[in-house]
């Protein structure tokens, strides 16, 4: 695989309203193939998932969970009405979000926004990276698929990496179960999680703070077979199981 990765470059601060798939597309050229990652962050702020912390009234709960993270309590409001169920409230909030995916502070950011101001991630990804895609196609007819990219902490190991939390035109997983290695021994283990390893790398390009490069390319990465169960059920998750045993102690 001979992988072409692109950033889109020039695109302006997004704004609620803005039509992302035609801003980028006057900023790049696609193919049939291609892989489009784009930041939650300005999906969110185009689609106006962001708030004002002066609009958000903190509960009870917040305020005792915000007095030992010592975070403002109407950010920990919106991490609590972003969340489904609260894994760890401290040292931070960890805490699943409706679509399915867990994550610190419910990936409620304050970050490349005005300073009173939070971003939320998209309610429902799988539908924002299936409506990033049909825009691109109704504007250039391209067949592309579509990650919606998140930089989140991970378990285990210091440091963020980007995860995918919505993919349209691919499976999450590349599925090698039953495949045979180079022994011909069979695979029985391996699913890999390709769309994050893809959202990873588009992260990378991306940078975190200043750079202006919400929007990744990525040309010629093939195709794969797999699915989209991307997620544990609750009761198979041994990690989610051990937290809520350590939260009950
Ligand atoms: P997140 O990972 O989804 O939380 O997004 P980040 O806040 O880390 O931003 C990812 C990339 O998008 C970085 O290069 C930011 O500078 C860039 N970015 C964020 N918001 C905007 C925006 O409104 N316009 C442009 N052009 N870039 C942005
Ligand atoms: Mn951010
Ligand atoms: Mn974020
Ligand atoms: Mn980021």
């Amino acid at each position: 695989m001979d992988i072409q990765v692109l950033g889109v470059r020039g695109l302006p601060l997004i704004q609620k309203g803005d039509d992302l798939p035609r801003l980028i597309c006057e900023r790049a050229t696609f193919e049939d193939g291609d892989i489009l990652c784009i930041a939650s962050s300005v999906y969110s702020k185009a689609k106006g998932y962001t708030r004002r912390l002066d609009e958000i009234v903190p509960g009870e709960r917040a305020e005792r969970i915000a007095a030992g993270t010592r975070e403002d309590p109407r950010f920990v409001q919106a991490v609590l009405d972003s969340s489904t169920e609260i894994l760890l409230e401290y040292p931070f909030i960890l805490s699943a979000v409706p679509c399915g995916h867990i994550g610190v502070r419910a990936g409620v950011d304050h970050s490349n926004i005005e300073d009173d101001r939070i971003i939320y991630l998209p309610p429902d990804p799988m539908a924002a990276a299936a409506d990033i895609r049909d825009g691109v196609h109704r504007i250039n007819g391209r067949d592309i698929g579509v990650i919606i990219t998140d930089t989140c902490g991970r378990a285990f190991r210091r440091g963020q990496t980007g995860i995918a939390i919505g993919w349209s035109g691919m499976t999450a997983i590349n599925d090698y179960r039953g495949d045979t290695d180079l022994f011909g021994h069979v695979l029985e283990i391996t699913e890999e999680a390709v769309v994050d390893e893809i959202a990873a790398f588009a992260n990378f390009v991306m940078g975190e703070s200043h750079q202006g490069v919400p929007a990744v390319i990525f040309r010629n990465c093939g195709r794969w077979k797999g699915h989209d169960d991307i997620y544990f059920a609750a009761a198979e998750d041994i990690i989610r199981c051990a937290l809520k045993e350590t939260a009950k102690r």
